[in-house]
């Protein structure tokens, strides 16, 4: 919404610039004509930046882990844990939104600890278009491979993704209550509102993990593993499309590797941003025009 009215107001702008330009004949036709362009230069370019990503205002991303809640240690890293790596790829992935014109806003920027109702919470607070939280997978045994995006479900789809959810919601218990959802206290109409549009965001994040796994499966050397639904705490009361992006076994011996290596992380923070901007171009977007389209002529 915020979005739209930023674009109406621009051309609200464009159109007050022109009218001043015809008000001012003693300028002279030159001087208009300066004047014109400068104002069209200065309103263009952030038009422009936003023609890469339409659809898209706002993206929370949020890179697993943090502090003492380290993740699964990085076989190939020695010393360093899935935290340091979720933070290196969520870094490459902020920059490539940020290029493409999306305002980006990450949980955290250094390794610290967070809370998992604080990263949805912020998310919603902000009232963002997309949640991404971004994952690396591990097992006990070295043996599963390839990517996985995940969006919410009541109760995980197999023991697989029952036993990695255990996992990703594990934290301590401090943490976890010493952060609110940020959900605001609603009366019941509220409530009823609140619930249809985290019922379109469930929807919605069904087809954000389609196309993020799409883009994932096109850059990534290993197998897909296709778009999976278990109760990630990160997940729970989203008001807005939001998933979990597993990108790989940081303990496979060859995967392991691949995410932790500059070439991997680059590949992938390109192909979750790929994702992103096509859920914003083929799904936020025309849904937008269509209710600009309307919105009542006074
Ligand atoms: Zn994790």
């Amino acid at each position: 919404m915020q979005h739209r009215l930023l674009t109406i107001g621009r051309l609200l702008t464009i159109g007050r610039l022109l009218t001043i330009g015809r008000r001012a004949p003693k300028r002279g036709p030159a001087r208009r004509r300066s004047a014109l362009l400068v104002a069209v230069l200065t309103l263009w370019a952030p038009l422009q930046a936003r023609a890469d990503a339409p659809g898209l205002r706002l993206v929370v991303v949020d890179p697993g882990h943090g502090g003492a809640n380290e993740g699964a240690p990085a076989r190939f890293d020695p010393g360093r844990f899935e935290k340091h790596h979720t933070l290196a790829i969520a870094e490459r992935l902020a920059a490539h939104l940020r290029a493409a014109g999306v305002s980006v806003v990450m949980t955290r920027e250094e390794d610290r600890e967070l809370s998992l109702k604080a990263r949805i919470g912020l998310a919603n607070r902000l009232a963002a278009d997309v949640f991404v939280s971004v994952h690396l997978n591990a097992t006990e045994r070295a043996g599963p491979v390839g990517h996985e995006t995940f969006f919410l479900a009541v109760s995980a789809t197999d023991e697989a993704a029952r036993r990695l959810v255990a996992f990703e919601n594990a934290e301590p218990t401090a943490v976890a209550h010493a952060a609110g959802a940020g959900l605001p206290e609603a009366d019941a109409v509220q409530d009823i509102l609140l619930d249809l549009t985290r019922q379109r965001a469930h929807g919605d994040a069904g087809r954000l993990a389609a196309l993020i796994q799409d883009r994932m499966t096109a850059a990534s050397p290993f197998p897909n593993r296709g778009v999976r639904q278990a109760p990630f705490f990160v997940l729970m009361g989203a008001a807005m499309p939001a998933v979990v992006c597993e990108i790989g076994f940081i303990n496979h011996p060859r995967e392991g590797r691949f995410v932790v290596s500059p070439e991997g992380q680059i590949a992938i923070a390109r192909a979750l941003a790929d994702g992103v901007l096509d859920f914003g171009r083929l799904v936020l977007a025309p849904r937008q025009v269509h209710e600009v389209s309307h919105v009542p002529t006074p």
